[in-house]
């Protein structure tokens, strides 16, 4: 399954496929994608299930994701990182949903 995402700044289209956010991805390769950070190198996604579905919009489909998720490494990295890309992200990043990305981000602008 192909979808494609806007997930970098500045609306560029990444294509992705289920299994890790970042997937069309090389998750199994050592050659890191160039449009990729640097901190997905251990990432918890690119180790899991590849029916995995990081889109998913129902409540047992984004616990799934969730579920890998709190136990990344570089889930801080990856929530600051989804934080930026604005609302046209989509998916699970973080173990945040689009919904919670904004509520994070409307928090920290009342906060600032
Ligand atoms: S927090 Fe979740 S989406 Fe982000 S890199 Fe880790 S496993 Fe992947």
């Amino acid at each position: 399954m192909i979808a494609t995402l806007s997930v970098m700044p500045a609306g560029t289209n990444v294509n992705v496929t289920a299994g890790s956010p970042w997937v069309g991805s090389d998750a199994a390769s050592a050659s890191p994608r160039s449009d990729r950070p640097a901190w997905h190198d251990d990432a918890r996604c690119r180790t899991a299930p590849p029916n995995l579905n990081w889109f998913a919009e129902t409540p047992t489909g984004v616990e799934a994701a969730r579920r890998v998720c709190a136990t990344c490494p570089v889930r801080q990295d990856c929530t600051e990182w989804s934080l930026v890309q604005g609302a046209s992200l989509k998916g699970v990043w973080g173990g945040l949903t689009p919904r919670d990305r904004q509520q994070m981000r409307v928090a920290r602008r009342k906060a600032a």
